[in-house]
């Protein structure tokens, strides 16, 4: 008897893995720019990539190794990895040695690949980014959410964190906090962090700190958790979002020394799947790790620009009803329309999935709806990426205006102006719908 083959292929898919689509941020991206494509206009206000160039030192770095070819040691380039731990020290006054960093394409690949050599449950927040629920569904991983209350502005709050804990104390765990926070754009106090820290401690979780976000503070006043729970923080990081670096694939972990049995894990799961990170990226990356004049500079303007622009899309949002967090740092705000949940209702709109559809529709504004961060489906909130601009240009301008002035609303109009009308067009929207 011929064995018959199925006439969908998809049901020979890994169950972890059937039913999953494409990542909300990636898939918005492509679909803002297939839009354009056809001729409509969008603000790209789904995916959350920076706006601003590389620097240029680092650029230049990039090109003098463009022709550096050979396969680069598995856990990544020493000098690398010293500069990633120096670093740290220089900033966080963390000690950690070139040996406690793991580089990798991506910090998004590492957290995968510590979800698949660590057996334990995954804990985060409510709302959390896009991917870390879904790594931990491929895998095969239990997912905790942890609820968080628009009052406090969803940070976790450590008795929140300590009641899933409690429920099963001995439980293996990942818990990620990741601050700034994407989606919310918020961060915590260093009294919260301690706090957070210690229920960690209690639990012996594995906290893996997401500080992807720490160098766009926008006043420049990150403070990295590890400090109070050294020996079971992972810091994760990378180029992607303070050096404008994302397509470039770089992220680094650094663990503390009694993690070391994680890092060699997840370097030979590393040596068997990805081999080692693009080299010339990494030479490159020396130079941005290694701070100085100029990138102090730039991520100065940088944040400068963020904390202007931020504030001003947060007031309008503000002005035209919704619930929202001031930002400080990173480049997202996290909207909650249900103050304004009957005059929605009145037009169709009871999901955060169909509100996102009908303002991409009706206004051009492209967000992701916070059913894709963790939040009910029946919720009004959106993440709002404020940053469809010209990174560079900005950037340049604002080195014209004096650094105690304000970046004041016709510098936001003129150099941001995608951002600035987007966030017009939505105010008006929602006036308009009555
Ligand atoms: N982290 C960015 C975001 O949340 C984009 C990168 C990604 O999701 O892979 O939009």
């Amino acid at each position: 008897m011929t064995r018959r083959r199925s006439t969908s292929p998809d049901v020979n898919l890994n169950l972890n893995v059937r039913g999953l689509k494409q990542s909300a941020t990636l898939a918005i991206n492509e679909r803002s720019a297939q839009l354009i494509r056809a001729g409509r206009q969008v603000y790209r206000f789904g995916l959350g990539q920076s706006p601003f160039p590389v620097p240029q030192p680092v650029v230049e770095e990039l090109r003098a190794n463009a022709h550096q070819k050979d396969y680069l040691p598995v856990r990544g380039l020493r000098a690398l990895r010293d500069a990633v731990a120096a670093y740290h020290r220089r900033m966080h006054g963390i000690e950690r040695g070139g040996e406690d960093v793991l580089i990798g394409p991506g910090s998004k690949e590492l957290m995968f690949v510590l979800q698949l050599v660590y057996y334990g449950d995954l804990v985060i927040p409510t709302p959390s980014w896009v991917s870390y629920a879904p790594q931990a569904r491929i895998i095969g991983r239990q997912i905790h959410w942890v609820p968080t209350q628009p009052e406090n502005d969803w940070r976790l709050m450590p008795a929140d964190l300590d009641r899933v804990c409690h429920e099963d104390p001995g439980r293996p765990r990942i818990v990620i906090l990741n601050y700034p926070s994407n989606p919310t754009g918020d961060s915590y106090t260093v009294d919260e962090l301690k706090a957070l820290a210690k229920v960690a401690k209690k639990y012996k979780v594995i906290l893996l700190s997401d500080e992807i976000y720490g160098e766009l503070h926008h006043r420049g006043q990150h403070v990295s958790v590890s400090r109070y729970y050294p020996e079971g923080t992972i810091i994760s990081g990378g180029l992607s979002k303070w050096c404008g670096a994302g397509g470039w694939r770089l992220g680094t972990f650094t663990f503390p020394g009694s993690l070391r049995w994680l890092l060699e894990a997840m370097s030979t799961v590393a040596s068997e799947t990805y081999t080692s990170t693009s080299a010339p990226i990494q030479y490159a990356a020396i130079r941005a790790f290694a701070g100085g004049t100029e990138m102090e500079g730039y991520l100065m303007q940088s944040r400068r620009v963020l904390r202007h622009l931020g504030r001003h899309v947060w007031r309008g949002l503000r002005d035209a009803g919704a619930s929202v967090s001031e930002p400080v740092g990173g480049f997202y705000l996290f909207p909650d329309f249900s103050p304004l949940r009957e005059r929605l209702a009145r037009h169709g709109i009871q999901d955060s999935a169909t509100l996102c559809e009908r303002l991409l529709d009706e206004t051009g504004v492209a967000a992701l709806p916070g059913a894709d961060f963790g939040r009910p489906p029946g919720e009004l909130t959106m993440r709002l990426a404020y940053v469809d601009f010209d990174g560079a240009r900005a950037l340049s301008a604002a080195q014209q205006v004096p650094v105690d002035q304000e970046l004041d609303r016709a510098f936001l109009e003129l150099y941001c102006p995608n951002v600035a009308q987007a966030a017009a067009a939505l105010a008006n929207w929602l006036k308009k719908l009555k």
